[in-house]
């Protein structure tokens, strides 16, 4: 059977992810996501009204004409993980292929609210859940399986679509966690079975983020200690704290909550992403969240729940908002700017449970917010994070565990390869023969 990878997104960026795998006549399409990146460099871009190929030209969503190029029908679109990098594209593309779109349930559910909130494009492609474990035919010959994985969101699976020369597993994203605060821990064992059975694996996809980060992501229960450890050492505190982190990080969300608790305040999530993602963990059980744990999205119900606290004592609340990289607009960034009615006095702590994206913009905007919060007399308490990516020995664990034939490393640019590259090449693969450096827009041809 003929195997063509097509490498669509994602190749010369982290952001855009789209990857489209040729198993005979079968297609499937791994990851539609957005560079979100491109979007925010412009001020006021809607992208809910924009037209396909002109975020095409932005580089914001992947360049899918390449597409016609691959001889088969698209069966399957699926997305990885709830991520924008990975189905932030689904909304402007998904409609031109007559597929369903086949996720786990909590990705499946903020892609229907994406689809939801598109203005341009009716997308109507079915929205198929799978499990992590669970497998559907793709065509009478492959056959696609969800192996569970660990990462900074949950539900996350690493799809392996089962051909007759073999497994094709595409890895983005995950942290090897063996003691994840939500969810089960990483299936390493299916991952060796998968390794050693039938044809073995054909091609391993991998996303090489920390490949040059030494040693092993620590998991998510570090950070969890971490941040119980700053939290409880602010117990006699008797001023304002408030803390922030990523909104889809809903294990993050899950401890600040229930440290929120801990040390006598009522947590509060602030903010319309925070509303949407823990809102959405909440009604599909994925958390249990305190009967008094009050969620607004709405800047009116945020202003209204900020007078309520100023009202009944800052020393009671801990407000959960969005901003921990600085976004202009985002909630700590307006609080640090004085535009909120909630005041920041000498001494009122900030929490971070976050890592600056290392971008300049970020680092820039991350750079003001800090300043503008100090300069009300807030104090920073910063880095209480563990990466969502496999550092160097993860990515070692990986190449031992499915023994892959062929790798192409995914989810940077050129020189985010090359310290992966470095691991591959020491391991006996080589470049050109069956480890395969590529590009946004390549083919692949793996089976002739
Ligand atoms: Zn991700």
């Amino acid at each position: 059977m003929e195997i063509e990878i097509a490498t669509i997104g994602g190749y010369e960026e982290v952001g855009r992810q789209m990857t489209a795998v040729r198993a005979g006549d079968d297609v499937v399409v791994f990851d539609m996501g957005l560079n979100l990146s491109k979007v925010l460099i412009h001020d006021n871009v809607e992208t809910e009204r924009m037209h396909s190929l002109d975020l095409i030209d932005m580089g914001a969503i992947p360049d899918d004409r390449v597409m016609s190029d691959l001889e088969g029908d698209v069966k399957a679109i699926v997305p990885t993980h709830g991520h924008l990098d990975h189905i932030g594209a689904i909304s402007k593309l998904a409609h031109r292929y007559d597929a369903p779109i086949v996720a786990t349930p909590f990705t499946i559910e903020l892609v229907k609210q994406q689809i939801k909130s598109e203005e341009k494009f009716g997308v109507q492609n079915d929205l198929q859940k799978m499990e992590a474990g669970e497998t559907m035919s793709i065509g009478d010959k492959n056959e696609l399986e969800f192996v569970n994985v660990t990462h900074s969101i949950i539900d996350a699976i690493n799809p392996v679509l089962h051909t007759p020369e073999g497994a094709i597993v595409y890895g983005l994203d995950k942290r090897m966690d063996h003691t994840p605060v939500i969810g089960d821990p990483i299936d390493m064992e299916r991952f060796r079975e998968i390794g050693r059975e039938g044809e073995g694996v054909l091609c391993y996809i991998e996303d090489c983020t920390n490949a040059g980060k030494k040693g092993r992501t620590p998991s998510e229960s570090v950070a969890r200690r971490h941040l119980k450890d700053v939290m409880y050492s602010l117990e006699d505190y008797d001023g304002g704290i408030v803390a922030t982190t990523f909104s889809s990080h809903i294990a993050r969300v899950t401890s600040l909550v229930e440290f929120a608790d801990d040390i006598g305040r009522q947590p509060v999530l602030l903010g319309r992403s925070m509303e949407k993602y823990s809102g959405t963990a909440e009604r599909l059980d994925f958390v249990d969240f305190p009967d008094d744990l009050g969620m607004y999205g709405h800047r009116k119900s945020v202003d209204r729940t900020f007078k309520r606290i100023m009202n009944e004592g800052k020393e009671n609340f801990l407000p959960i908002v969005t901003g921990h990289q600085g976004e202009p607009r985002a909630m700590l960034t307006r609080m640090g700017r004085g535009e909120t009615p909630y005041e920041i006095d000498d001494g009122d702590k900030v929490i971070f449970s976050a890592r600056v994206i290392p971008e300049p913009t970020n680092e820039g905007q991350r750079y003001q917010s800090e300043k503008l919060l100090g300069m009300q007399g807030a104090r920073i308490y910063d880095d209480i994070h563990v990466s969502g990516h496999l550092n160097r020995e993860g990515h070692y664990e990986m190449l031992q565990a499915l023994q892959p034939q062929n790798v192409i490393p995914a989810h940077q640019d050129m020189s985010g390869f090359s310290e992966y590259v470095n691991l591959c090449e020491s391991e006996g693969y080589k470049m050109g023969r069956d480890l395969h450096v590529t590009r946004n827009g390549n083919m692949i041809q793996l089976v002739e």
